[in-house]
């Protein structure tokens, strides 16, 4: 039996810059493998960090089903 996932892309732009708690982007908040906002104070691991604003952008766009709205670019790949 086949399932499919669906594969959203995301703008990955500023997602290791930005942070995920105040929103403020700055460049020199990441530092190796640590992301730390001089804004907020706020700390997490760098890529820890960019991918819950990866996520964060996604869940932003869907509607409170969960699904991407209407117009949002999917592509449905079977699952191996
Ligand atoms: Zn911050």
């Amino acid at each position: 039996m086949l399932h499919a996932i669906h594969v959203v892309n995301v703008d990955p732009h500023y997602t290791s810059q930005q942070c995920n708690r105040c929103g403020t982007i700055d460049k020199e908040s990441r530092n190796k493998s640590r992301y730390i906002c001089k804004h907020c104070g706020h700390t997490d691991y760098a890529d820890v960090h960019a991918a819950k604003n990866i996520r964060d952008t996604y869940a932003g766009r869907c509607n409170r089903t969960g699904i991407p709205s209407i117009g949002e670019a999917i592509n449905t790949v079977p699952a191996v």
